[in-house]
């Protein structure tokens, strides 16, 4: 479904160049590939001749980086940050990369994921000195590395990194190196790949194949990359624990054309739709997925079940921003506006709707309701994941459990607010089978915690939450 509509919505996206005469221009595209993880708030940091120069503001890739701006950015490496406001609020200083002026050195930063002892960290940073400039936990590891012990900045990097808990995919660019980090839990993605002689990362693989570059590997668990003129070199900061990547990444947030892990987005959404047909038959006419994301599943629900598949439902491309907005009342109506049912489709048919998740109800409520006006005999609802009961920490918008439809309600209360004839939701076990990233050895599992509870990091909460710490 449209993250805007759905309320559930990826914090970033992450993008970085080392050693290309072009990297403002290449990191632009990347970014504009990555929009999808975030629309509300766009920056690069370019590195040029032992200086650092940031360009940042509100709104989305092409708003920000118009083509006035993008003719005065030079640089040979780069790193930017598309992001959607929830960690430490909305604001200009809060848009990433984070650019950081010591007297001795300058350091950029951008950030994906959500650090849950960023409170905490800051408390005790504050009451030793630190003043922070933005509300963002992204910053406590730029202090944390001011503040350590080593005196080269690799060391003091490796420090910070391991002060902190949660799910973080850094970039932090001096003049002279950019380095790449990934939580010990590895719980967003993050791809390296080669433009040339130029060393590329990027949140997903999409970026890369944008702007033309070789996919060479995922970062690993723990890993620190350094890159800098003489090539780039692996070292850890961390042992890497029981691999944790977000469900999410492949049920929503991801781009279909993206691999996570090499397992390709749009084929593992495809097999969820498949495990839904084999979970549950229904009787119908057609199956239509809720574009974009409850497209792939569609498709593999239809192969799976032999009921044809059929575009029941329309999405207009050409709404503005105007109706991205994280109110109720404004994401209700965005429900009319971005979406349309094909009456010539659904009209006297029993129709299978195969959308990724739910969160609140209330879109799915008007999108079974448009089906039925548009003259769908039955609507039956497929959801090609788990119910959401547990809030996520990591860095998806949903820290709060009371948003959860599915915290507070039964299946059968669900189906019944949203109006549908039947509602399914795909099992644990099924979902896990269906990606295809069993808990086989140390790098092949995934995070479950907004399904069962079982969080992979501690975490620090005042909510009633349902924590089983695995
Ligand atoms: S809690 Fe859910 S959304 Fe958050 S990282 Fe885990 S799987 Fe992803």
């Amino acid at each position: 479904m449209l993250a805007e509509l759905k309320g559930l919505n990826e914090e970033c996206g992450l993008f970085g160049i080392w050693g290309h005469p072009d990297a403002a221009q290449v990191t632009y595209y990347g970014l504009h590939s990555l929009q999808h993880r975030g629309q509300e708030g766009t920056g690069m940091v370019l590195a040029n001749e032992q200086k650092l120069t940031s360009v940042k503001g509100e709104g989305l890739v092409t708003e920000v980086l118009t083509a006035e701006k993008m003719q005065t950015l030079s640089g040979n490496a780069a790193i930017g940050h598309v992001r959607y406001t929830t960690a430490g609020g909305g604001g200009l200083e809060n848009v990433q990369p984070l650019l950081f002026n010591f007297q001795s050195e300058s350091m950029a930063m951008a950030h994906n994921g959500n650090i849950v002892n960023a409170d905490q960290l800051k408390s005790q940073l504050e009451s030793q000195g630190s003043i922070f400039h933005s509300t963002s936990d992204t910053e406590v590891l730029a202090h944390l590395i001011r503040k350590g012990g080593s005196a080269e900045l690799k060391g003091r990097i490796k420090d910070g990194l391991n002060s902190l808990k949660g799910a973080y995919a850094y970039l932090i660019m001096t003049d002279s190196e950019l380095f790449v980090a990934m939580d010990p839990n590895g719980l967003r993605p993050l791809s390296l790949g080669l433009l040339g002689d130029a060393y590329v990362v990027a949140s997903e693989t999409c970026a890369l194949d944008i702007v033309g570059a070789e996919f060479i590997r995922d970062i690993e668990p723990g890993e620190l990359l350094i890159i800098n003129d003489k090539g780039i070199v692996s070292e850890r900061f961390a042992a890497c624990k029981q691999r944790s990547m977000c469900t999410m990444e492949y049920v929503y947030f991801s781009r279909p054309d993206s691999n996570i892990d090499g397992i390709n987005v749009h084929t593992a959404r495809k097999n969820l739709g498949k495990q839904l047909a084999v979970e549950k038959y229904i009787d119908a006419d057609v199956v239509t997925g809720v574009p974009d994301s409850g497209n792939s599943a569609a498709i593999g629900y239809a192969e799976a079940s032999g009921i044809p598949y059929e575009m029941g439902l329309l999405k207009n491309r050409y709404v503005g921003r105007t109706f991205i907005q994280p109110s109720q009342s404004l994401r209700e109506q965005g429900v009319k506006m971005k979406l349309s049912p094909v009456r010539g489709v659904v009209d006297g048919k029993r129709v299978v709707m195969v959308d990724d998740s739910i969160v609140r109800g209330t879109t799915s409520k008007r999108i079974v309701q448009m089906l039925k006006d548009a003259g769908a005999k039955e609507v039956h609802v497929l959801i090609s994941s788990p119910p959401i009961k547990n809030p996520c920490f990591y860095g998806i918008d949903t820290s709060d459990k009371d948003e959860l439809i599915a915290a507070k309600k039964s299946v059968e209360e669900i189906r019944e607010l949203i109006g549908a004839d039947s509602l399914t939701f795909l099992s644990v076990e099924g979902t896990v089978e269906a990606i295809g990233r069993p808990f086989e050895g140390e790098n092949r599992g995934q995070c479950l915690a907004c399904f069962n509870g079982k969080y992979p990091t501690e975490i620090y909460s005042d909510q009633e939450i349902d924590y089983i710490k695995c």
